[in-house]
């Protein structure tokens, strides 16, 4: 098996035998750079899309079907940020933020969620093809930052006794991001035996306060393994386990084809009103900025 590079641009999961505590810990670096290049985000709204990225890469990296997809999405009301979509397929992330700089502008230096979303909520969608296999989980955006919104909705929604980390900051010119999710799932539970878990199971507060002591440095840190780090917070149980590594890239999905599929769909008129002075229809993806040109001719039969 070819060796993974531990460091960034990765997810590992991690599994606590002794103590039913496993999750996975994640750092996103370069994979950032060019998501955040296609965008000119002001410094806040960079700093919410790398940890709402690395956020979707913990989740998604607990996706069992290799074709699973995990999808973040934020909309709201007349709020700093109006909407903000993440995804992840096969370990490809991508993300925006629709937001308005002049709000931007009037933030405070970090912005809790209330500040950025108003009253707003996350969807959290699992998908898995494979199993027909379909979640989605509403997030309430509460607390100083995404990591404490998915913490308590876990524990208190799903009820699973769940630690999540999210730290991000720019080192120079580039951004670091790394995250650790670790949840208490007892051995052979599925479904509704969930209901059961107990949330003062004594091996939990062990572990969340080990996994709690997580500093934002460590996390960012490209310089330290992802595996060093995991024995640095746990080298004193019986067994820690690494388990397998996912390589994160940045990967979009838009289509000329598609998109050209999908304007061919709208009336003749409509789309007449859609050509600019160059006499080209343009649209654009949100999440790489790419801009797709097509000739009103193509679509004509
Ligand atoms: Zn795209």
């Amino acid at each position: 098996m070819p060796s993974v590079q531990l460091n960034t641009d990765v997810a590992l999961g991690v599994a606590i035998p002794s103590r039913a505590a496993r999750g996975r810990i994640a750092r996103v670096g370069p994979v950032l750079d060019t998501i955040l290049a296609a965008h000119a985000y002001p410094p806040a709204i960079e700093h919410l899309l790398a940890e709402a990225i690395t956020l979707t890469a913990l989740l998604g990296s607990l996706l069992k079907e290799p074709q699973g997809q995990l999808t973040l999405q934020a909309q709201t009301e007349g709020a700093v940020v109006d909407l903000m979509v993440c995804d992840y397929l096969g370990g490809e992330l991508r993300g925006y933020v629709r937001h308005d700089s002049d709000l931007v502008a009037a933030l405070s230096a970090e912005p809790t969620l209330e500040e950025l979303f108003g009253k707003g909520y996350l969807a959290i969608t699992f998908d898995q093809p494979m199993a027909s296999e379909r979640y989605q989980g509403i997030v309430p955006l509460e607390g100083k930052n995404l990591g404490e919104a998915a913490q308590s909705y876990f524990t208190q929604s799903e009820q699973i006794p769940s630690l999540v980390r999210l730290a991000a900051e720019k080192r120079d010119e580039h951004w670091q991001a790394g995250g650790l999710l670790l949840q208490h799932l007892p051995e052979g539970e599925e479904g509704r035996e969930r209901l059961h878990t107990r949330l003062d199971h004594p091996d939990w507060p062990h572990v969340a306060i080990l996994g709690g002591s997580v500093k934002a440095e460590e996390l960012t840190d490209p310089g330290l393994p992802l595996d060093d780090l995991i024995w640095r917070l746990f080298h004193d149980e019986d067994e820690v386990r690494t388990l397998a590594a996912i390589p994160l890239t940045r990967g979009c999905r838009c289509d000329p084809a598609y998109v050209r599929s999908v304007i061919a769909r709208f009336p003749e008129d409509e789309r007449e009103a859609m050509v600019g002075d160059d006499g080209l229809i343009k649209v654009d993806c949100a999440f790489c900025s790419s801009t797709f040109a097509i000739e009103p001719k193509e679509l004509s039969d």
